[in-house]
């Protein structure tokens, strides 16, 4: 069960239809924490409570006093080689799709094309009641603006929120629906920096194994699939990931 990454880039090799699942492990070494671990920044709060859309709708300045923060902190982020090297591989028509939980935009930084934000993602602005839409740029600069940081519609003057899916909020249907796609499709599933703790990406292994396809967990954490996975690596993805794909290169 254990192996190396050159048993992950012999099963990727011979895949017709990669997919990776990613999580918050992709970011941290990024430098963004992942809120859902005990301690860090944000332990005065309780994220699943502030960031929920009963928070945004009762009190949205409590809501953006949580959120904001964090934004400044996403947007400055950068992708390192673990999203680089998933990049890599959809390049090389080895991954079809990148499935995130994550909402920092970085895979689509680091060049992947085909990636689900099922959790949305902190590139836009907008309003809840009449669907307005503004950039990143411009909530920011409404928030920041605002005497009470809260950022407003301009049409409705209802509070605005980013394109983030907060807790209480429906997942997006598009996403959900592309992720299911390429998860009826995928014969092997790459889990990188997930810990599978999270609906609805921790479903999609149990769907391919059930059509005996193939997982791979790249992974510090335990996770539910454990016992179920082909290769199992417990290093850091930045460092395994850009060795499968050196693995690849060589053969
Ligand atoms: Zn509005």
């Amino acid at each position: 069960m254990p192996g190396t990454p050159a048993d992950v880039a012999q099963v990727l090799r011979d895949a017709t239809h990669a997919i990776a699942l990613t999580g918050a492990g992709m970011s941290t070494e990024s430098g963004i924490p992942d809120f859902r671990s005990a301690g860090g920044v944000w332990e005065k709060y309780d994220p699943m409570e502030v960031g929920s859309l009963a928070t945004f709708m009762s009190d949205p300045q409590r809501f953006w006093d949580f959120h904001r923060p964090r934004v400044g902190m996403l947007s400055d982020a950068k992708p390192n080689p673990a999203h680089l090297a998933l990049a890599e591989l959809e390049r090389r028509g080895v991954l079809k799709a990148v499935i995130t939980q994550n909402i920092d935009g970085l895979h689509r930084a680091g060049g992947s094309q085909e990636v689900i934000e099922v959790h949305g993602a902190m590139d836009r602005g907008m309003c809840l009641r009449c669907d307005a839409r503004v950039s990143m740029d411009e909530l920011l600069a409404r928030a920041d603006a605002a005497e009470d940081g809260v950022p407003r519609c301009t049409q409705c003057g209802f509070q605005m929120k980013s394109g983030v899916v907060m807790f209480g909020e429906p997942l997006p249907e598009e996403a959900i629906s592309r992720a299911y796609d390429h998860a009826m499709k995928a014969d092997v599933v790459l889990v990188a920096g997930s810990s599978l703790a999270v609906t609805p990406v921790n479903q999609i292994p149990g769907m391919v194994l059930d059509r005996g396809g193939t997982v791979m967990i790249l992974t510090e954490s335990d996770t539910p699939y454990d016992r179920q996975c082909a290769v199992r690596l417990r290093g850091r993805v930045g460092t395994d990931l850009p060795a499968v794909v050196a693995a690849l290169g060589e053969t």
